[in-house]
């Protein structure tokens, strides 16, 4: 196997580079993390595309004086999933999580918000 450090092949049994004396084992969990990572990632903006589109779905169905609100929601999606994509590599999944608490926070404010103006423009008519 070659060394994830410093690049020198190395006997496939072998603990520790030859060259630099790196782990040559420590790099396959990390790997196996980083993949695992990924996922989470993946998943983590699937969800809140998800919940996006159904926001969308929701404002549609709603009288024009809530649709406004469904810009500043999708506005917050879209910060958000572009948050989450940049720091794919750089945080770690607590950080996705937080990241989608707040996400999944700011839609259900948007929901509140939309349902509160509804009900009042109906009391109105
Ligand atoms: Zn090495």
């Amino acid at each position: 196997m070659f060394c994830w450090n410093c690049g020198k092949e190395n006997p496939n049994e072998s603990n520790y580079c030859i060259n630099c004396g790196s782990d040559l084992h420590s790099n396959i969990e990390r790997k196996d993390e980083e993949s695992s990572r990924n996922t989470t990632y993946e998943v983590l903006i699937l969800v809140g595309w998800f919940l996006s589109a159904n926001q969308i779905i929701f404002f549609l169905t709603q009288p024009e004086s809530v649709r406004g609100l469904s810009i500043i929601v999708e506005l917050g999606t879209f910060i958000m999933s572009i948050v989450l994509i940049n720091t794919k590599n750089k945080t770690s999944k607590t950080n996705g999580w937080i990241i989608l608490c707040i996400w999944i926070f700011i839609e259900l404010i948007g929901l509140m918000a939309g349902f509160m103006i509804g009900f009042m423009d109906a009391l109105m008519q």
